[in-house]
């Protein structure tokens, strides 16, 4: 169901107004994890201003280690949707558990199955079934036959609205926190007709990365990007090291745009 020999066409997911997979390269934005009602209303105004169309945020997180921050769970999803209604945004954010799935449809505008749990295939059929637009993640050692089988559960339930996204991968390399798969990336494009989202935030691991990942996955063809970004990197509960200051955000947007257009 996910490729091209079945379906030609390419797959337009439509999250509330917003058109993944038409020309517009759609950009998610916000903070890796959902701290407060405050943070995620700055961050959510500044990205909105600088051009994204969705807004992210992580609120139940899949950290390593569990002594981690874990995130603020369902009160998380309820300030981004406050936010993100009061800012004019849909969300898009993680869901790691089936047992949460009435909060998800309850009030999610897209959801998104994290690196972690790209093989949870339980998980990946209850998302199947809730007939809400899908984020699905590339597992961090998945090929990308792999990644592209594990959209087949979602799509055998029913839900085609399904984008898929690439946010590196694990290899001996160490300069960076994963692979940016841009090879893979253009791989699946060329066997799926669902648009294909790129995570230059995760890859890079350091904020100094992430404009050239974003770039690269642009010029390669990617039809979305998830980035993140925080009010305050250096105070961010997690991932303080790869998020983008709101004015850095504001720049990347600005260079995409310049790439864009030069397609
Ligand atoms: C995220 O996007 O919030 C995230 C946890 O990413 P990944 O699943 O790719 O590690
Ligand atoms: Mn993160």
């Amino acid at each position: 169901l996910a490729s091209n020999d079945w379906k030609k066409q390419p797959t337009v997911v439509n999250v509330k107004d917003v058109e993944i997979g038409s020309k517009k390269v759609i950009v998610a934005a916000g903070p890796c994890a959902v701290e407060s009602e405050e943070q995620v209303l700055t961050t959510a105004k500044a990205v909105k201003r600088a051009g994204a169309s969705l807004l992210r945020g992580g609120a139940y997180k899949p950290r390593t280690s569990p002594y981690s921050f874990q995130g603020i769970g369902e009160e998380g999803v309820k300030i981004l949707r406050r936010v993100g209604d009061e800012v004019g945004l849909p969300i898009v954010t993680e869901i790691m558990d089936t047992r949460d799935s009435t909060i998800f449809t309850q009030y999610v505008d897209m959801i998104q199955i994290g690196a972690r749990n790209a093989q949870n295939f339980s998980l990946l059929k209850e998302v199947g079934k809730l007939g809400k637009p899908v984020l699905l993640k590339r597992g961090m050692g998945n090929t990308v036959e792999e990644w592209l089988q594990a959209a087949e559960y979602i799509l055998l339930e029913g839900n085609g609205n399904t984008v898929l996204c690439e946010r590196g991968i694990r290899t001996f390399e160490k300069s960076t926190r994963f692979t940016l798969d841009i090879g893979g990336m253009v791989a699946a494009k060329l066997m799926t007709h669902l648009p294909i989202c790129a995570d230059p935030s995760h890859p890079a691991g350091k904020r100094e990365l992430v404009h050239s990942l974003a770039l690269a996955a642009v010029a390669a063809g990617a039809d979305m990007l998830l980035v993140e970004v925080h009010p305050h990197p250096e105070k961010a509960l997690s991932d303080s090291e790869q998020q983008l200051t709101p004015e850095s955000f504001e720049v990347l947007m600005d260079r995409i745009r310049a790439l864009a257009r030069a397609l």
